[in-house]
């Protein structure tokens, strides 16, 4: 089996990477051969057996998160060589060990982990995307997940990144970023087509994404490292050169000029 991790990490973000990997090796599918690819424009990052860089400009907020379908479509070639490929966010820290079966599910085809900090509301809080005119909106509703994690099998993922890359796009085309960007998308896909995907997810509970400092009823598998200890996340996102609105004014230009 071999698995690849995918790992983003633009601006002040690579703060995050060393303890994400040194606790990846320690704690995480031990059985298995793993391999990180890691999206960043750090140069304190090297590519070696185990670890390729891809260089990745800063896009900017929000878009070192919501176009990390695209990015990872950039390694779709050595991706498809792999089982399982899964996403963490940056400030992912495993806590304690996680085989293989227990993190992917047994002949499952989707990962996605339910977000700690709507494991117990109703659904009406959900906080998912509600503009009909938004490919996010979501239609049916059963959970709401986080978008610190996302993954499954190599080609089920794969295909889910092309339809998310896509419907971003479209959105953006029609000048719309959904509430909370790639997690508003990776939300319309499972619970739109959950009656179609249910019998091959896996969905985690929050232990394995379990917030730094808080205390909910799980055990702590996976901790999310508390931002605010590395000045928050205003912070960590400076350095970014792109704005969302110098993004939109480009893709306008672009389009005017293609006619
Ligand atoms: N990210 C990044 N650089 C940035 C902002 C975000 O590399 O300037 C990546 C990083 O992997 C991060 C993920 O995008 O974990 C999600 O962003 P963020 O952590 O801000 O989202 P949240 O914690 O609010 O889900």
């Amino acid at each position: 089996m071999k698995v690849a991790i995918l790992y983003i990490c633009t601006g002040k973000y690579d703060v995050f990477w060393n303890i994400f990997y040194n606790s990846s090796e320690r704690h995480f599918c031990e059985s298995v051969k793993k391999h990180y690819f890691v999206f960043t424009d750090s140069k304190k990052i090297e590519s070696s057996e185990n670890t390729t860089v891809i260089y990745q400009d800063n896009l900017g907020w929000p878009f070192n998160t919501m176009y990390r379908y695209k990015m990872f479509l950039r390694v779709k070639a050595e991706l498809l060589g792999f089982d399982k490929v899964i996403f963490f966010n940056g400030n992912c820290l495993f806590n304690q060990n996680i085989s293989y079966e227990s993190f992917f599910g047994e002949n499952k085809n989707i990962v996605a982990c339910i977000h700690p900090g709507f494991y117990n509301k109703s659904k009406k809080e959900y906080t998912y995307e509600n503009r009909v005119q938004s490919l996010a909106f979501i239609k049916d509703s059963y959970f709401y997940v986080q978008g610190a994690i996302n993954g499954g099998n190599a080609e089920d993922f794969i295909r889910i990144c092309e339809e998310l890359a896509t419907n971003i796009d479209k959105d953006l085309e029609n000048g719309i970023v959904a509430i909370w960007h790639d997690e508003s998308h990776w939300n319309a896909y499972l619970n739109n087509n959950y009656e179609k995907i249910k019998d091959s997810l896996h969905i985690l509970s929050p232990s394995y994404l379990y917030p730094e400092g808080w205390d909910i009823p799980f055990d702590k598998k996976i901790i999310l490292r508390d931002k605010n200890k590395y000045g928050g996340h205003e912070s960590l996102r400076v350095g970014s050169h792109i704005s969302l609105k110098s993004n939109l004014f480009r893709r306008f230009l672009s389009r005017i000029r293609c006619k």
